[in-house]
């Protein structure tokens, strides 16, 4: 977990509001508070054998690419979904609750499996529930390059695999000169070498 702080304060809020929340399903939510709570609901409904009372919502406020995420803890076997704010703006909620779905089909595969990928097993569910099988993505950078000094904010997006993706250790930083690290977005895979790179591309497969 990335964001104890942000979670728990969305977690209170969401609880504040429910009752007011359910009265209201015709309409789209408008408030953060409201969509959780919205997306809460919508998941019981989903034709899906996952015990969404376990299931932990939390909303993204950062989140550059992904409209969604499913988060398995594997001690404590607790699956979290974590929806993006920015992109239920832009989708409106009929679209979004296709994101919904992945992520539920992420959830069942944890739930049931311990893990999720978006293989076979992925697919065939997806496809029972209408699921596109990749999220759509709301923005455009796939990369983005860090600094690996803590001191040094630098950062730069990148969309395709240039050299500076691909072998990292030909370039320096741009603000210190120092080495970067490449991430690739909607997975969270990092690298800092050619080889890592390689690595990586057949790790992430299909989702690059
Ligand atoms: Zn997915
Ligand atoms: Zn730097």
């Amino acid at each position: 977990m990335d964001s104890t702080d942000e979670s728990v304060e969305t977690k209170a809020t969401t609880r504040s509001a429910s009752e007011g929340a359910s009265a209201r399903t015709a309409s789209a939510p408008t408030t953060r508070a409201e969509f959780l709570e919205r997306a809460r609901s919508y998941a019981e409904s989903v034709a899906i054998d996952v015990d969404t009372d376990s299931v932990e919502w939390e909303l993204s406020e950062r989140a550059k690419r992904r409209a969604g995420v499913c988060l398995f803890d594997r001690q404590s076997e607790s699956v979290t979904i974590r929806l993006t704010w920015a992109a239920y703006e832009e989708y409106g909620w009929k679209e979004f609750t296709e994101v919904i779905r992945h992520e539920l089909v992420h959830a069942w595969e944890f739930q049931h499996f311990g893990e999720s990928t978006h293989g076979e097993r992925f697919q065939a569910k997806a496809a029972e529930l209408d699921v596109p099988r990749h999220c759509r993505s709301f923005s455009d950078a796939r990369l983005v390059l860090r600094c690996t000094d803590p001191a040094c904010s630098w950062r730069a997006d990148r969309h395709r695999a240039s050299e500076s993706v691909t072998d990292p250790e030909q370039r320096r930083c741009g603000a210190c000169r120092g080495r970067y690290v490449v991430e690739h977005v909607d997975t969270g895979i990092r690298w800092r070498t050619n080889e890592g790179y390689e690595d990586a591309r057949e790790r992430i497969g299909d989702d690059w």
